[in-house]
């Protein structure tokens, strides 16, 4: 025996999640490879306890509890099933949802949120990802909510926009000529990217296509501009509105999700850095290092303290500030490498996801009835005549 130790947990599909009003975290564990086999052999600095637990068996060894832990037998069709499939159903109820894909580079944060997408959807590709996944069953639920209700009248609209954060500026994936985007505040609208490209989409393979085409320009963007994508944060959002009649008043209801692939969680080297490498390196550390701050003081102010949450300091935490400790329904997928080799980065990932896991939101449903606000200014005004009169 190499010291593998490969007892199996019974994979369960309970779906406990967003029962409580906490950060959902989930940690995923890749399968060795080739390259850490040769070096390390099978040895690992893991063990996985159960289903919600893993040991890092470093020094000393350390006891984490989460969610989930999903170890390299966990298929994607699975881990949607438990992490991708509850979103859908948050985002037809009207909740805000939002993944995000924490990890070191080559830990598997883009084969979970991406995969295989050339191949098209689940039904292609066993490798296809979390979000194409997502766009497959949320549009298969829409069709059919649009044919139950059909004396409602009820109607869809899906838009997305798909964005990458670099050295704290906003490239626009889907149409790369667009350049300096502003992240803008108001109280309309929210926190947004101003000038950022929306495209509707009415169907999985829209979304795919789109997906398709942003990877091809964050591709040609690293080129051009000479820079490692594992370096960058990728969103890609969608914004869910439905509108629907019912005894005469007209419903609307809306949410964004957000689907977060972030830049590699490994220290940046800086040393020997100049200029803008240097610029580089330290921009790079400013959106994940204030991803943690933000985490750090959400953690204390669920605990009861006053602390400002510094969301404003990076373009991360600014335009994903509902996401985190806000409006909405959010979850993290910190993947991690089994192998020795990467015991300290899959230590320091395990340490982030612990601290995300204390994390309080608050969603709540994005609707609004214009029918009652037309029949309260009515009854407003048939009490001010009332009132008149009486005078
Ligand atoms: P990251 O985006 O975190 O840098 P990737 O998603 O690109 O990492 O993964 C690195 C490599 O490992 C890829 O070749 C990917 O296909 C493979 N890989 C990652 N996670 C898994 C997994 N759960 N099962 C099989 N292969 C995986
Ligand atoms: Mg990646």
């Amino acid at each position: 025996d190499h010291g593998v130790t490969s007892q199996s947990f019974e994979f369960q599909e309970d779906p406990f999640f967003w029962k409580d009003h906490n950060v959902q975290v989930i940690i995923r564990i890749r399968p060795l490879n080739n390259s850490e086999m040769s070096l390390q052999g099978y040895n690992k600095c893991i063990r996985q306890d159960s289903c919600q637990s893993i040991t890092w068996t470093g020094h000393p060894e350390s006891r984490f509890t989460f969610d989930l832990v999903a170890d390299e037998n966990v298929s994607q069709e699975n881990l949607f099933k438990v992490a991708g499939l509850p979103m859908v159903d948050n985002c037809m109820g009207g909740y805000n949802s939002c993944m995000f894909a924490y990890g070191q580079t080559g830990s598997g944060k883009t084969h979970t949120m991406l995969g295989d997408i050339e191949g098209g959807t689940r039904r292609h590709s066993v490798n296809c990802g979390m979000t194409p996944r997502v766009f497959e069953s949320l549009f298969s639920r829409i069709q059919k909510e649009k044919e139950s209700r059909r004396e409602e009248k009820l109607r869809f609209t899906c838009k997305c926009s798909f964005l990458e954060i670099y050295n704290e500026q906003i490239l626009d994936l889907l149409d790369p000529s667009i350049v300096n985007l502003q992240i803008r505040e108001d109280a309309k609208r929210g926190v947004y990217v101003e000038n950022l490209k929306e495209v509707e989409v009415t169907s999985a393979r829209d979304v795919i296509q789109q997906l398709v085409q942003g990877a091809a320009n964050r591709k040609v963007a690293a080129t051009n501009m000479n820079l490692a994508s594992s370096r960058s944060h990728s969103v890609f959002t969608c914004v869910i509105e439905s509108k629907w009649e019912s005894q005469g008043v007209t419903h609307h209801r809306f949410a964004r999700l957000n689907l977060v692939d972030l830049a590699g969680s490994e220290r940046q080297k800086s040393s020997g850095a100049e200029g803008e490498r240097l610029k580089e390196a330290t921009n790079i550390n400013k959106s994940l290092s204030t991803l943690g701050l933000v985490i750090m003081n959400l953690v204390s102010v669920s605990n009861g303290k006053s602390l400002h949450v510094p969301y404003r300091d990076s373009k991360l935490t600014f335009l994903l500030q509902d996401s985190l400790g806000g409006n909405s329904k959010t979850s993290i997928i910190a993947n991690i490498s089994p192998s020795n080799c990467c015991s300290l980065e899959t230590l320091s990932t395990l340490k982030f996801a612990q601290r995300a896991k204390f994390i309080k939101n608050n969603a709540i449903v994005n609707e609004d009835a214009s029918g009652d606000v037309i029949a309260m200014r009515m009854q407003i005004q048939q009490l001010k005549k009332e009132v008149s009169r009486l005078r």
